[in-house]
């Protein structure tokens, strides 16, 4: 670990906190974060040589693996021609009518290049078109960093909302009604007080920033209804599910049409790509066609094109999906029965690639109350124990674990032979 701890205090000299995105930092289980030198399919290396099996995957991008072949070439090949043109390119019409064809509710699709510019930009989109101000999120649910968007509840259901970080202005917040997840009943009363305000209803339709939890059965259809009932616009935040909890994400596993979608992650293949888009007769509403402004001087650059699509086009092989989603299972249920054989309270979550554990005595997590009331310092625990193993899982208690192309039997095996250790110990 001497690397990465003299690179760590190096680092915190000229770097907040050491890092360039928070939850990067440990500060959630302690210790020194790993300074990473090479990744190749489910593996990692650190600064120190320690390999590790890695379940971040980049936090959702590597649906592939690390490190995936095509992609590396398609990125080196696109860079020979120049690194970005600030001008159209064919590339980015192809990559819209893959978009397009993978998640049909996606008729037309403008790209950004971050999940939180997706999200942020499907939010003023979906304001200018109604021409209403309130929007309505989560609690727990994560968009990335726009102000409107970095807002939770309070203690009630229908609480206006309060910034969750200084530097949110409070009547920017006060915009934002946060709501309980996987509770429709919350999302009516809201609608019933505010609903002709407001513009749209934000969800992750799997929520994968409170760990993992998938949406109980009509969650999602609820949602479908009220925003049709009152003109409200339905956004599915697919950054992290898009192409992960299915091909077509999650309006595909759970067969509910969003008006507007917004995909990152795994669609840049590991470069910086996000998107937005959905319903043609909305989306026309941005610049140049409509008068809601949006751009980005990197928008669709050339060598993230070529990345995403050699990602999109390699997740269309048949059978992908089956086999991660069945080492899924395999990881999920064995954790499980180790648990049980070491006589530790714990509970998992899946949905497609993604997966939770819950170190709790309840049996089935559905909602952010009991995410944020498992026992962290036995997570905490667990976790040291597995890198020190060398299995890399998401340094916080409220991350979903992903599984790739290239977590294999054997690196399902080796997993689980590490968490039989671990647990003995706790
Ligand atoms: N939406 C969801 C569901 C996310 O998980 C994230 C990031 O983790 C974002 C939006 C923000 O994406 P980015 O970090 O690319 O800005």
């Amino acid at each position: 670990m001497q690397k990465s701890e003299a690179l760590f205090t190096r680092a915190q000299k000229t770097i907040p906190g050491g890092v360039n995105s928070p939850v990067r930092a440990f500060k959630a289980v302690g210790g020194t974060p790993r300074f990473i030198t090479k990744a190749d399919g489910a593996y990692m290396w650190d600064a120190d040589g320690k390999q590790y099996i890695d379940y971040i995957q980049s936090w959702g991008p590597m649906v592939l693996g690390h490190n995936n072949a095509k992609i590396r070439e398609a990125v080196i090949e696109a860079s020979y021609n120049g690194l970005s043109f600030g001008a159209p390119t064919e590339a980015e019409v192809i990559m819209a009518e893959l978009v397009s064809e993978i998640v049909p509710s996606m008729e037309m699709v403008r790209m950004v290049n971050s999940g939180t510019e997706a999200t942020m930009s499907a939010i003023r989109l979906a304001r200018g078109y109604t021409g209403r101000d309130k929007i309505v999120k989560f609690e727990g649910c994560y968009h990335g960093h726009a102000d409107s968007l970095l807002v939770k509840a309070g203690s009630g259901a229908l609480t206006l909302g309060v910034p969750s970080s200084p530097g949110v202005p409070a009547n920017v917040a006060e915009h934002t009604l946060t709501v309980e997840y996987n509770n429709i009943e919350s999302v009516k009363e809201v609608f019933e007080a505010h609903g002709d305000d407001i513009a749209c209803i934000i969800v992750e339709p799997v929520a994968g920033n409170m760990n993992c939890i998938p949406p109980v059965e009509g969650f999602l259809e609820g949602l479908r209804a009220v925003c049709d009932q009152y003109g409200s616009v339905l956004i599915f935040d697919e950054v992290m599910t898009g192409f992960r909890v299915s091909r077509g994400g999650a309006q595909e596993r759970y067969n509910v049409k969003p008006d507007l979608t917004c995909l990152g992650k795994v669609i840049g293949g590991g470069m910086p790509v996000g998107c937005f888009g959905g319903r043609r007769d909305i989306i026309t509403h941005i610049a140049p066609t409509g008068p809601i402004y949006q751009a980005g001087t990197l928008s669709g650059n050339p060598v993230a094109m070529a990345a995403g699509l050699a990602a999109l086009t390699q997740i269309k092989e048949p059978g992908l999906y089956d086999s991660i989603f069945e080492n899924t299972q395999a990881l999920v249920d064995g954790f499980q029965s180790l648990a049980n054989k070491h006589n530790i309270s714990l509970t998992t979550n899946i949905a497609g690639s993604m997966f939770g554990i819950f170190f709790t005595e309840v049996e089935k997590v559905t909602n952010y109350k009991q995410a944020i009331n498992c026992n962290t310092e036995q997570f905490n625990k667990f976790y040291h124990g597995m890198l020190e193993q060398g299995v890399y899982l998401a340094p916080a208690s409220y991350e979903a674990g992903f599984v790739s192309k290239a977590h294999n039997a054997d690196v399902i095996e080796k997993t689980l032979a590490a968490a039989d250790k671990v647990f003995s110990t706790l």
